[in-house]
């Protein structure tokens, strides 16, 4: 079961009250494009109802709300280190769990249900349930290390340059922010803002191709990203009423006309003034 995004383009928590049944076990946030969801509300709610928190902080590692990083609200915070990401070993991930025997079980199931009993050698070792082998290896882990000694900078400098390209564009007209929480530190791997409608996003998009520049995930990446469109899930579709494109009319008013763009760490000084002059052609041209 889904529950609808609210204007941080994250789980909306007062939806979220109305779709829990006694069959919830568990909230599963996504901290999209790198800014924190609504998390004291999410928490609370969770708090109340008696569920775990699981915070999918793949686009919010380095982020933080109130000073508290981000995978760390939650009992579980999932990191993901894939070569498009804000760190990465390449491939692989990372999960942090906030209760000492809910890590020991997953740290089992990921090494062939291995245990990792002190007292004895390991093809002697003790085990309770079954396992995989999802294990990082070591050279994945060093270059992990490596790239954490540059987490802190390489957010800062997303930042800025996130700043630079939004100083550049906040004042044209049709061009509205994103919602982000109080206290939020996010990681700026993208800028994300909304226009009037689906077409002149998709046509902010058109222009920003044609000076040379581009959008990260939305518009273009919609479909692919949004779970109202997954209709390849039968028990999605059948938990929604069988008709998904009517279960999330809010989401759709926001990502229906969202437009990201991407920010990197080395940026071109001329990506400010190109970005805005394609936005300017798309919303008043
Ligand atoms: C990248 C990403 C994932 C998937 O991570 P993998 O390491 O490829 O499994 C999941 N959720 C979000 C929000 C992501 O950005």
């Amino acid at each position: 079961m889904c529950a609808e995004i609210d204007g941080t383009l994250n789980l909306d928590p007062d939806d979220l009250k109305k779709r829990i049944t006694s069959r919830t076990r568990a909230v599963l946030v996504v901290h999209m494009l790198g800014t924190p969801a609504r998390l004291p509300e999410i928490a609370e709610v969770c708090r109340a109802n008696n569920l775990v928190l699981i915070e999918d902080t793949a686009w919010g590692c380095g982020g933080n709300l109130h000073g508290i990083p981000l995978g760390t609200w939650g009992d579980i915070g999932t990191f993901s280190f894939d070569f498009a990401k804000t760190m990465t070993t390449g491939e692989g991930g990372m999960i942090v769990f906030k209760n000492y025997g809910t890590y020991a079980k997953a740290a089992a199931w990921h090494d062939h249900g291995h245990e990792n009993n002190p007292v004895v050698p390991r093809w002697e070792d003790t085990r309770s349930g079954s396992g995989f082998n999802f294990r990082m290896n070591e050279l994945q882990g060093a270059v992990g290390l490596a790239q954490l000694d540059k987490l802190a900078g390489v957010v800062t400098t997303q930042r800025a340059n996130r700043e630079h390209i939004w100083n550049a564009i906040q004042d044209i007209p049709g061009i509205e922010p994103r919602i982000v929480p109080e206290g939020a530190y996010e990681t700026a791997d993208a800028l994300v803002f909304l226009v009037r409608n689906h077409q002149l996003a998709a046509k902010c998009r058109e222009c920003l191709i044609q000076v040379g520049l581009s959008t990260k995930i939305l518009p273009e990446a919609y479909t692919w990203h949004f779970s109202g469109t997954w209709t390849h899930m039968p028990e999605l579709v059948a938990a929604h009423g069988g008709n998904l494109y009517e279960a999330f009319p809010q989401s759709i008013s926001f990502l229906d006309r969202a437009v990201s763009l991407p920010i990197t760490v080395r940026m071109a000084d001329d990506i400010p003034k190109k970005a805005r002059s394609a936005l300017q052609s798309a919303l008043q041209g």
